[in-house]
């Protein structure tokens, strides 16, 4: 990975272009060059403060990265992976499943909500949501990103990220659902 590079992300698979610098396997989260804490509160809070993020907690792009991890893991483990990363194929045995996890990631990868589904994310979860690269996981992502971090007081849990979903109008919680089918 450049030494320079600005964000944070979670890869899906092996990527061909990480393999010379990096040779890390599917599920892998990358950070940027995190200086410390105070750092990342403040640009936390600068992301959300302009919108383009969900949350303004520290730990929003710690668990936005762990969730795209969690939702590899989940798809992998029920459909299998079926690509060619070597550390995916010996984590999640083929399961002869068709679609593969791989094809579903693949499948999901190039989904596209409407510009009147955007419009409601954008209220909701804020641009970066309503980008058409890699949509439907970084919605995934997005949204319980907000959720769980609504419902930290500093670092405790204090509120069901569940019922904080059903606060959210009908439209929106039928997004979720489309989402979350993977399908
Ligand atoms: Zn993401």
């Amino acid at each position: 990975m450049k030494k320079n590079s600005a964000y944070n992300f979670c890869i899906p698979d092996s990527k061909a272009n990480l393999i010379d610098d990096n040779p890390l396997p599917g599920r892998s989260i990358f950070f940027e060059n995190i200086i410390n804490l105070k750092y990342i509160n403040e640009k936390t809070e600068e992301s959300f403060i302009q919108k383009y993020t969900s949350s303004p907690h520290f730990l929003t792009p710690f668990i936005h990265e762990w969730l795209h991890s969690i939702q590899l893991d989940f798809i992998y483990n029920n459909y299998g992976y079926g690509g060619k990363c070597a550390y995916l194929t010996e984590q999640y045995p083929d399961k002869s499943c068709k679609p593969t996890g791989f094809e579903i990631i693949a499948n999901l990868q190039n989904k596209k909500l409407s510009l009147k589904e955007n419009m409601l994310v954008y209220d909701i979860l804020g641009k970066y949501a309503t980008l058409p690269f890699n949509q439907y996981l970084e919605i995934f992502s997005e949204t319980w990103t907000k959720f769980i971090c609504d419902s930290l007081s500093g670092t405790q849990i204090v509120k069901n990220p569940i019922e904080l979903l059903k606060e959210t109008p009908k439209e929106f919680q039928n997004i979720v659902r489309k989402i979350c089918s993977f399908k």
